[in-house]
């Protein structure tokens, strides 16, 4: 147990006295070809500061122009949210200096979101929804980066140098914000994860964003609050800055519930602070929370309105997809998969890949196979997520082809798919080249019988005897022989016919 476990209450004690209620502030850098308000270009893992100009590092006299395929993301984001789109508004100046932020300001959307009051509908794991509320989805730019060094946290404090790169200063951000979640109870932690699952999938289906939480292009803040059970005022919340993985969205609501607790049953009060999210499971106070009013925000004067026309909106509106579950659902029947093994495939982040490999000609069985067992298997061995792995949908399927074409076994396979993911090449490189083909070479394996045979008369003659279960230590033999890659079937037939 650690010191900070020990201040904590036990959460069934938690939900038995208090009600949550939690907010969730989502940022999603969008994967736009330019940022907001320049023509840089808008990539990850660039080196450092080479993706940058006047605009973006905020020199003097340089003008931003507003990019319009983030105006669209944003757009369709909203309808897919079912929000109100604002036929009018402006962007802000929030003011406040941090050396990541060249402006000393932030280009935002802040009383004039471009849209609002709308509501996600998440699916839980009991087969029900809960619906989320969502008050606003506005547009800004993000911050470049600071790197930390010296320190044992990463953090600030104690570095003895700081290093900053602004390619990611003035990428398009759209900020989610939605309304206090009630309700939830002792579930609170679950269905925060899942509506941060399920905007991931809808934003991901959109292609607006490659949602990657471990490269930071989506990120969550968790607002959490007790109230005592009966009591109808909101408690004060403390806002986790940063959560980023799933798993880490349901932690932090789960520890802050508990140390708000612990908290109040000593008789404390929660201040209203930002606290940091550590992986392993804690949160520790970071600063108290500035208000509005000490961000000075005033409209950016730089900047037209943004002013989407009705036809704009309904062009859009048109191009909006399927919620990502319920395409699952129709997928689950199509494979015909319990929900168990659906739920697995979807937890391994499995789903879309099975299908795309279907989409290359593989059965949705096999498909199925190697995506949920071999390579989860790989991607936990690697630490990434399934889709992080350098194989793509194709290649599995012309693994799975080879199979079928009796080019390979699932043993050897197992080993052309380790190649890709080594960076070999194509599978059908790789087979060549680490020489895994199945061997069709009746001669090969003639010569290996008989060698085998001969290795032990003992079972050659109980064989001949009309004993064919022997065969198995033969066919075995022939198998080390030939390096697994033999056809064992007709290994047997061989043997076999060999002793008649
Ligand atoms: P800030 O500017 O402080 O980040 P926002 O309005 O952007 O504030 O986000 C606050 C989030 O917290 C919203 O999701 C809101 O619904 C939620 N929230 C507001 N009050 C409470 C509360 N008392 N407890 C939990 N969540 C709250
Ligand atoms: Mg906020
Ligand atoms: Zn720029």
């Amino acid at each position: 147990m650690t010191v900070a476990e020990a201040e904590l209450l036990d959460y069934d004690e938690v939900v038995e006295r208090y009600d949550p209620v939690m907010g969730m502030e989502v940022h999603v850098e969008l994967s736009t070809e330019t940022k907001m308000f320049c023509g840089c270009p808008n990539r990850f893992g660039g080196e450092p500061n080479t993706q940058v100009c006047p605009v973006c590092l905020g020199l003097p006299g340089s003008l931003p122009v507003l990019n319009q395929q983030a105006v669209e993301s944003a757009i369709r984001i909203g309808l897919a949210l079912n929000c109100d789109i604002a036929p009018w508004g402006r962007f802000a100046r929030k003011n406040y200096f941090y050396p990541d932020q060249p402006k000393n300001y932030q280009i935002s959307q802040y009383d004039e979101p471009i849209a609002v009051d709308g509501y996600l509908d998440v699916p839980l794991d009991d087969g029900t929804t809960w619906r989320i509320e969502i008050e606003r989805a506005h547009m800004e730019e993000d911050t470049g980066k600071l790197t930390h060094l010296g320190s044992d946290t990463g953090r600030i404090e104690g570095a003895t140098t700081s290093l900053l790169d602004y390619n990611r200063a003035g990428v398009p951000l759209i900020e989610i914000v939605t309304r206090p979640i009630e309700g939830t109870g002792a579930r609170a932690p679950e269905i925060a994860r899942a509506y941060v699952t399920a905007l991931r999938d809808l934003l991901r289906r959109l292609g607006v964003s490659d949602v990657r939480m471990d490269q930071g292009s989506m990120r969550c803040d968790s607002n959490v609050s007790l109230m005592l059970k009966g009591a109808t005022e909101f408690g004060t919340r403390t806002e986790t800055k940063n959560v980023n993985s799933l798993r880490s969205v349901e932690v932090a609501v789960r520890y802050e519930m508990r140390r708000q607790a612990a908290v109040l049953e000593a008789g404390g009060r929660i201040i209203q602070e930002t606290r940091h999210f550590h992986e392993s499971g804690y949160t520790t106070a970071g600063r108290s929370k500035e208000e509005a009013q000490d961000y000075r925000y005033f409209p950016e004067p730089d900047l037209e309105p943004v002013t989407p026309s009705v036809e704009l909106v309904e062009r859009l509106r048109d191009t909006i997809p399927e919620l990502p579950w319920l395409t699952r659902k129709r997928t689950q029947q199509e494979w015909g998969v319990s929900d168990e093994v659906m739920r697995d495939l979807v937890n391994a982040g499995a789903v879309e890949l099975v299908s795309a490999t279907v989409d290359h000609g593989a059965s949705s069985e096999a498909a199925r196979a190697w995506w949920g067992n071999f390579l989860v298997q790989k991607a936990n061995e690697a630490g990434v997520e399934l889709d992080a792995l350098p194989i793509s949908p194709a290649q599995v399927a012309q693994v799975i082809g080879l199979v079928d074409g009796g080019k390979l076994s699932n043993k050897l396979a197992r080993q052309v798919i380790e190649g890709v993911l080594a960076g070999e090449g194509e599978p059908e490189q790789v087979m060549t080249d680490r020489g895994l083909a199945v061997v069709r070479d009746d001669s090969v394996i003639k010569a290996a019988i008989e060698e085998a045979l001969a290795a032990n008369p003992g079972i050659a003659e109980k064989i001949r005897g009309g004993k064919v279960q022997a065969a198995g230590a033969i066919v075995g033999a022939v198998m080390k022989a030939t390096k697994g890659q033999a056809d064992a079937a007709q290994v047997r037939e061989m043997v076999i016919a060999a002793c008649s």
